[in-house]
């Protein structure tokens, strides 16, 4: 069986026993094996600081821009090979593979653009200067990179794109990334780090991968490090808390789960209502509900109800279940047994509050192998009014789920969405422009992205759990606080902002030298 290896201190390495099996969710076939155990994770970081943060830091935005393309390059180059490779260790289909596949050499790609527009600068001005005492007495804010490593854990959903949307902010910014990818999908990650590190562009120390479980990774922080983790909010506290993160001030970045809500409004027009019905269908569908930002939450006017509920069974009745290597197949099966354990007992839980509309008798499943394969049924769930179980509101049910939730007024809808207390997107459905305006306000504290779908943009409008480069990605409460992308919003996440007080014509040469 394969062994996957791990990249410290700029060689391939590999782990000692105990190995965890990395498993073809699709027919629970062995495809390789992983351990983290016994290696210099310590060393590693050290190594990254003291050889990939200055070779970075040498390097001009557009210098650091043109690696990030041609490691866009390098994984797209290869894409056929890593689709292949999600299919049989993700269980994602093609569409699924891709989505986060794509998703990763975009993200490089516009990143490396902002690098090229940035030019021969080496840290940033962060605003105009500011008069201090008169006009001689000056003050500057700039942004330089920190001296640390970024230390980026993912989760195991987004093998690709996780740790590339990460490594595109902190390369950009001038800072190497160690990246721990969760062990069930890191085939994916591992081939796709190896294909970048053959790009043969990133300077020794940028880059280093830890294939498998975190170990002793949070014991070696140091204060200019920055963690970024994507996972569940309980792994999130878990970091926050840890003895060594807390004591060393080490920067954390948390970008956790979410019940992500769409609401449709009273008087959206038909092709309003058409895309509702699509994007609920996709995100309950979608690498079998396992995104981050998959609606959870589906609130619709009362006098809606029966309309909306019937086409979303029609919907999800077209939707065929099973080996994702199959043409025909929409949806795939969970990642793992435990994934397809903690999704059936969440099932039961959300169920002692609400009824089943869709999804039992469960779908056939086209499998690979008979009684093989983590599959489940996608789902349609029904609450009696929108704030009339709690339970909808509190647990996040990863997998192929969501709850229809009726409700009497927008001001009732605003209230439900609110009590999912903090997430990373949301999105609003119709015309009315004085109740979009009153939504808008009342959700905005509540979240990091909020998608507005009118009739005029209902036909192109992007799936609203599609995150973009140039648009802040994270949210607030049970989200974890982080942000990440945005622009050049996500840079900040790896550099100091400091304030520069003196006098002004001298400040103003010498921030000219590298800004
Ligand atoms: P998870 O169980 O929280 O694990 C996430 C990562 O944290 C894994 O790499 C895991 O490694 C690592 N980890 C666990 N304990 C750790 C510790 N004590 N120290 C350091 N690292 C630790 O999450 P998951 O099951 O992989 O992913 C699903 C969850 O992620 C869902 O809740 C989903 O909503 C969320 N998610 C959020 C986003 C976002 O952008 N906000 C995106 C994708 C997913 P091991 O497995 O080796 O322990």
């Amino acid at each position: 069986m394969q062994t996957i290896p791990s990249y410290l201190c700029d060689e391939w390495v590999t782990g000692a026993e105990p190995f965890e099996t990395l498993l073809d969710p699709s027919t629970e076939e062995p495809l390789a094996r992983a351990s983290t155990v016994g290696l210099p994770v310590g060393p590693a970081l050290e190594h990254a600081r003291r050889v990939g943060g200055p070779a970075l830091r040498r390097l001009s935005f557009q210098e650091r821009g043109a690696l990030l393309e041609a490691v866009s390059r390098a994984l797209h180059g290869a894409r056929e090979e890593l689709i292949e490779l999600a299919v049989r260790n993700g269980g994602n289909t093609r569409g699924d593979a891709k989505f986060d596949i794509d998703g990763a050499t975009a993200t490089l790609s516009a990143y490396a653009a902002l690098g090229k527009q940035l030019g021969d600068k080496r840290w940033l001005l962060d605003g105009e200067p500011t008069e201090v005492a008169g006009a001689r007495l000056q003050g500057w804010h700039v942004l330089a990179p920190r001296h640390g490593v970024a230390v980026h854990i993912g989760a195991f959903n987004f093998p690709t794109w996780g740790w590339a949307e990460k490594a595109a902010c902190a390369w950009l910014a001038g800072v190497p990334v160690l990246t721990k990818p969760a062990p069930s999908t890191a085939l994916v990650t591992w081939r796709s780090v190896e294909l970048a590190l053959q790009a043969g562009v990133l300077p020794a120390g940028t880059l280093s991968l830890l294939s498998g479980a975190p170990g002793e990774l949070l014991d070696h922080v140091q204060w200019q490090d920055t963690i970024a983790f994507t996972g569940s909010s309980a792994t999130g506290e878990r970091i926050k808390s840890h003895p060594r993160v807390l004591a060393s001030g080490a920067r954390v970045n948390v970008e956790a789960d979410s019940l992500n809500a769409a609401v449709l409004l009273p008087d959206a027009p038909p092709n309003v209502v058409d895309a509702f019905v699509r994007d609920v269908t996709r995100d309950i569908t979608q690498k079998a509900g396992q995104k981050c930002t998959a609606i959870r939450r589906v609130l619709v006017p009362r006098a809606l109800l029966e309309q909306v509920r019937e086409r979303l069974c029609e919907a999800l009745a077209d939707v065929t279940v099973g080996d994702p290597s199959q043409d025909a197949v929409r949806m795939g099966p969970l990642t793992t047994a435990l994934q397809r354990e903690r999704f059936q007992a969440g099932v039961r839980e959300l169920r002692t509050q609400t009824r089943v509309v869709f999804g039992e008798p469960a779908a056939q499943v086209q499998a690979a192998a008979p009684d093989k394969g983590f599959f489940v049924s996608p789902m349609l769930l029904e609450a009696a009014g929108a704030l009339s179980a709690p339970r909808v509101h509190e647990l996040e049910v990863f997998g192929p789920v969501a709850t229809l939730l009726p409700y009497e007024s927008v001001e009732e809808a605003a209230e439900a969405v609110r009590a999912g207390r903090g997430g990373l997107v949301s999105s609003l459905y119709g015309d009315d422009r004085q109740q979009l305006a009153a939504l808008i306000e009342a959700l905005s504290p509540w979240l990091g992205r909020l998608v507005v779908v009118d009739s005029k943009i209902a036909d192109k409008s992007l799936a609203p759990g599609t995150v973009l480069p140039t648009l802040l990605h994270g949210g607030p409460g049970r989200a974890g606080g982080g942000e990440e992308l945005g622009g050049l919003r996500g840079l900040r996440l790896y550099q100091q902002r400091t304030a520069l007080q003196g006098n002004g014509g001298l400040l103003g040469k010498l921030v000219a030298v590298g800004s």
